[in-house]
């Protein structure tokens, strides 16, 4: 099973005063997650009620995340207003009285695996299990879902993640179909308490939805319109976060530069970051993902001067010829995507640069995709994420002209992997030598092996006698490196 199974062990108490949710975060004695500890508040009586099922049994809840950072992070909400409410989350869904699962549309394989997924649970509806739907899919096919698979009990878009509670106590009350499918909100999805995966990076959404319209993609649809997050509730979390010992920053977003501060304020997106990496504890600040019509000389200028706003930057190109890039109604050309690639080359210091491409969109021709392929040579990414374009329903490109059989598809996508592994093979290869400050993540079994993370975000695998570096950033020397990692020792 490829299940995200997430650890219930990690919990970070945000105190927002974003007045989401409606129960009493001062509650705890059920809660195996000590947030009396956190929270130094005695149980609520509502709280310690919602503890429990009619039939005495705990409230336990499996959550499962399909798609990109932008979910995992909901998921992590999700599981805090739980939490809140005295859930306990469990890793399995059998283990489970409520199973979720927060789903993901962007192409048509992501989609087909939640139904594949649901049908797989639909025999445990029957053990008195609540099945719920979230997420793209969720928005997508609405209240359909019901038909498709009639043991659903909640379908939730991301846009309405913030009757969240409601919805949940409509369920406790005893009502068997709920659903939050409204996306005209302005509001951004806010918690109390968000339980965090990662111990020392946490993802901070700080725009949700999109107003742009690529004629490719589900998002405006499943995730609404534009909305930003208030500068300065932004900041207070960040500076909640720096209290609990995390030490790097993942600002989020569909188009996460794009951001515009609803306040009188009026914060540009690279003054967010400034500010972001100036609060004390915090030393690194990343954003993801750029959109090329809004990456301004602004954006490169703060990290030119700040060290803790990371050296990379995601700006998916999805096309290297106009023509298609008109097609897709991406609003910027070649020449002006690469007027920002040159803009990043002239920064004083090194900047990675990764990007997203779609092969075999309606009408892409093989000269066309040849002009992906010299951008490719031109630019030099540290990265590429690529997919082979998926209709996906209401988008104007599924009625377009001179499909792409799959196998052309898939054809092109295995000359552009190929040409990009060779790509990040000498480009990696050039960094040995060189010492990087490393965010350190993980432990190998094989012994004094670790890894990590650069600020560029490339991984490195390295050697060191130390006994504890987990959680802590170390100089490591480049000794060696492949297409998709470096590997190195630490310096000392
Ligand atoms: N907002 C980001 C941007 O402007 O590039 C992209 C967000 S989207 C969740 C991530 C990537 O999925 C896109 O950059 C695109 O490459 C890919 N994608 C989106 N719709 C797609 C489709 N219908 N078929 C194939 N790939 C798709
Ligand atoms: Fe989708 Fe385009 Fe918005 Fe990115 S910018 S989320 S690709 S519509």
């Amino acid at each position: 099973m490829s299940a995200k199974l997430r650890s219930c062990c990690e919990v970070r108490f945000i105190a927002a005063k974003a007045g989401v949710i409606n129960c009493d975060l001062s509650m705890s004695k059920g809660f195996d997650i000590g947030l009396e500890r956190l929270t130094g508040g005695a149980p609520s009586a509502r709280a310690a009620e919602s503890l429990w099922t009619g039939v005495g049994r705990r409230r336990t809840f499996f959550l499962e995340t399909f798609g990109c950072q932008m979910n995992d992070h909901d998921s992590e909400k999700v599981a805090g207003v739980l939490l809140s409410r005295g859930y306990r989350q469990v890793e399995t869904p059998e283990a489970a009285s409520l199973i979720l699962y927060n789903t993901c549309s962007i192409r048509e394989k992501a989609a087909q695996k939640v139904f594949s997924r649901l049908g797989e649970y639909r025999a445990k509806q029957s053990e008195g299990k609540i099945i719920g739907v979230l997420g793209c899919v969720a928005q997508q096919e609405g209240e359909e879902i019901f038909e498709r698979a009639p043991w659903v009990s909640l379908v939730c878009g991301s846009a309405s993640y913030r009757k969240l509670p409601q919805m949940l106590a409509e369920l406790e009350a005893g009502n068997h179909r709920v659903t939050g499918l409204d996306t005209d909100t302005d509001e951004t999805f806010e918690t109390e308490m968000t339980r965090r995966d990662n111990p020392w990076r946490a993802y901070l959404t700080i725009i949700e939805g999109c107003d742009k319209a690529c004629s490719y993609c589900v998002v405006p649809y499943t995730r609404g319109p534009e909305r930003s997050r208030a500068s300065d509730s932004i900041l207070r979390e960040v500076r909640q976060l720096a209290e609990l010992g995390y030490s790097e920053v993942q600002f989020l977003g569909q188009t996460v530069n794009s951001y515009a501060d609803p306040t009188p304020r009026k914060m540009r997106f690279s003054e967010l970051l400034l500010a972001a990496a100036e609060v004390p504890g915090i030393r690194r600040v990343r954003f993801t993902t750029s959109h090329p019509s809004d990456f301004t000389p602004d954006i490169v200028e703060a990290i030119e001067s700040e060290q803790k706003i990371c050296d990379h930057v995601h700006l998916p190109v999805q096309s290297g010829s106009t023509r298609i890039l008109r097609a897709m109604q991406r609003t910027y050309t070649r020449d002006e995507y690469l007027e920002k690639i040159a803009m990043m080359r002239g920064a004083g210091r090194p900047i990675a640069i990764t990007t997203d491409v779609i092969v075999g969109f309606p009408g892409e021709t093989q000269s066309d995709f040849e002009e992906t392929l010299s951008l490719l040579d031109e630019v030099q990414y540290d990265g590429l994420f690529s997919f082979k374009y998926s209709p996906r329903p209401n988008t104007p490109a599924t009625t377009m002209e001179d499909a792409i059989p799959e196998e052309e598809k898939g054809r092109r996508l295995a000359i552009l992997q190929d040409k990009q592994r060779e790509i990040q093979s000498a480009r990696n290869a050039a960094l040995a030598g060189q010492t990087f400050e490393v965010l350190v993540s993980g432990k190998s079994r094989r012994e004094n092996q670790w890894t990590g993370h650069t600020s560029a975000h490339r991984v490195l695998n390295f050697t060191s006698q130390e006994k504890e570096l987990l959680g802590t950033y170390v100089q490591v020397l480049v000794t060696g490196a492949g297409p998709n990692s470096l590997v190195g020792e630490h310096a000392v």
